[in-house]
């Protein structure tokens, strides 16, 4: 059966336990042994902001250099705003800053 076993975190070097009930939660699920300590596994859950999507380094961001972007102004504070699709009157289009804050108040 499992035993307690000591891991070394690798984001701030802290040992802790990977305990036998972990263990057997980890392999039933097919999941590999952790490789972070609890707090800094929950620091990066929040980091991350939720939404999953395991792997990988997500990198980048920001829109594709070859899509075509459209110049309007933003419904909520005004500003010049870059979309990249064409605004056509019948719903409000936001500039980065306040769509993200759409998005966020929306969704919970
Ligand atoms: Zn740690
Ligand atoms: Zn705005």
């Amino acid at each position: 059966m499992f035993q307690d076993r000591n891991i070394g975190c690798v984001e701030c070097g802290e040992e802790f336990v990977f305990s036998s009930d972990d263990q057997q939660y980890h392999s039933e699920r097919g999941y590999s042994d952790p490789k972070r300590c609890p707090s800094c596994r929950a620091a990066r859950r929040s980091q991350s902001g939720g939404g999953g999507g395991y792997g990988g380094g997500g990198g980048g961001g920001g829109f594709r250099s070859d899509r075509p972007m459209f110049t309007t102004t933003c419904a909520q504070c005004g500003q010049e705003a870059q979309v990249p699709f064409e605004p056509r009157g019948d719903r409000p289009v936001y500039c980065n800053s306040c769509f993200s804050q759409q998005r966020q108040s929306s969704s919970y």
